[in-house]
């Protein structure tokens, strides 16, 4: 035996000793494990990615694709009783000019107040943000509707991020989008510093009995946009910042000090996954959209999730295939 087998094989019997010894994975590494005497506390419906606009040729219908979705999540027989939205809510307005931005949230207004029955709150999305990829109408920079004002203006939101509490759970929804004009898409997805700062402070205040769920747009932390294009070509993986969070590293540190934290829901991608990070669940819930309103997307079709929340801290999440395209 050489000396480097040697210490394969001791390094081997030490981590055999160590599974012995702990049969289970440290707590902080696994999903909170379902407790058999937890109670259901909320059922919530996530709608992502709606993508709303009028039709047109080649599209299957987002003004009734929008409407089957929100009656189809309000007439399950048990019912949610919030309804979250993950941003992408108009199909865009990142590099339409304003009058057709302007229209599409007519629209997205037309069937929110005539179909939205139920409590319900707001993410933005990038495709929510006016302009920023207009990079050849510089003057739009002085309209005060330019970025999010004329979204949050269109939705009534007083905030771009900010925290609520329900049925005993401590729900953050933040804001996923930073400018950026390097990058071809006008954005980046990271939290501001100051948007930062204040999650820390939102996190610590919260009691550390109280279970706490994150939405966002663009995923924290996500496998599925390795799938999105056709990534590996070059022969690395190269993620775009525009994909999922860029600053994943120095939210995935925060988290860790607050063991509360157990999900993350998000979009963006129109492709799903259920990745469990440190004891974090991370849930990127698809599209109602699907593929953009022409059908699915890779496997998935258009889709919104059912997502029950229980007091241990685990959720039960579903996709929901609204509409047979
Ligand atoms: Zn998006």
């Amino acid at each position: 035996m050489n000396r480097r087998t040697f210490l394969q094989n001791s390094s081997s019997l030490a981590l055999g000793a160590a599974l012995l010894a702990s049969p289970a994975a440290p707590a902080a590494f696994a999903a909170t494990a379902p407790s058999p005497r937890r109670q259901r506390v909320l059922r919530a419906a996530h709608l992502t990615d709606i993508h709303v606009m009028p039709q047109m040729d080649g599209f299957q219908n987002p003004p009734e694709g929008m409407t089957s979705a929100l009656r189809h999540a309000q007439t399950q027989i048990d019912k949610p009783e919030l309804l979250l939205f993950g941003g992408d809510l108009i199909m865009d307005s990142l590099k339409t000019e304003k009058a057709k931005s302007i229209a599409q949230w007519d629209l997205w207004s037309k069937i929110f107040s005539a179909e939205v029955k139920t409590p319900y709150k707001l993410a933005l999305g990038n495709h929510d943000v006016f302009g920023w990829a207009l990079r050849d109408q510089p003057e739009l920079a002085a309209d005060p509707h330019f970025g999010k004002g004329l979204a949050l203006e269109r939705l009534g939101m007083k905030d771009r991020y900010y925290s609520f509490d329900q049925a005993g759970w401590h729900f953050v929804v933040l804001d996923s989008m930073m400018i950026d004009y390097a990058n071809k898409h006008g954005y980046t997805a990271r939290l501001d510093d100051a948007q930062f700062a204040w999650l820390a402070r939102d996190l610590a205040a919260v009691a550390a009995s109280t279970h706490i769920c994150i939405l966002s747009h663009i995923p924290l932390l996500s496998v599925c946009v390795f799938f999105d294009d056709d990534l590996e070509s070059s022969g690395s993986w190269v993620v775009p910042g525009a994909w999922t969070h860029i600053d994943a590293r120095r939210i995935k540190n925060l988290f860790h000090k607050h063991p509360n934290v157990k999900v993350c829901l998000s979009g963006h991608v129109h492709l799903a996954d259920d990745v469990t990070y440190l004891g974090v669940r991370y849930l990127c819930n698809g599209a109602v959209s699907g593929g953009w309103w022409k059908g699915d997307y890779q496997e998935f079709p258009p889709a919104y999730a059912l997502v029950d929340f229980y007091d241990d801290g685990t959720v039960d999440n579903q996709l929901v295939a609204y509409r047979k395209v």
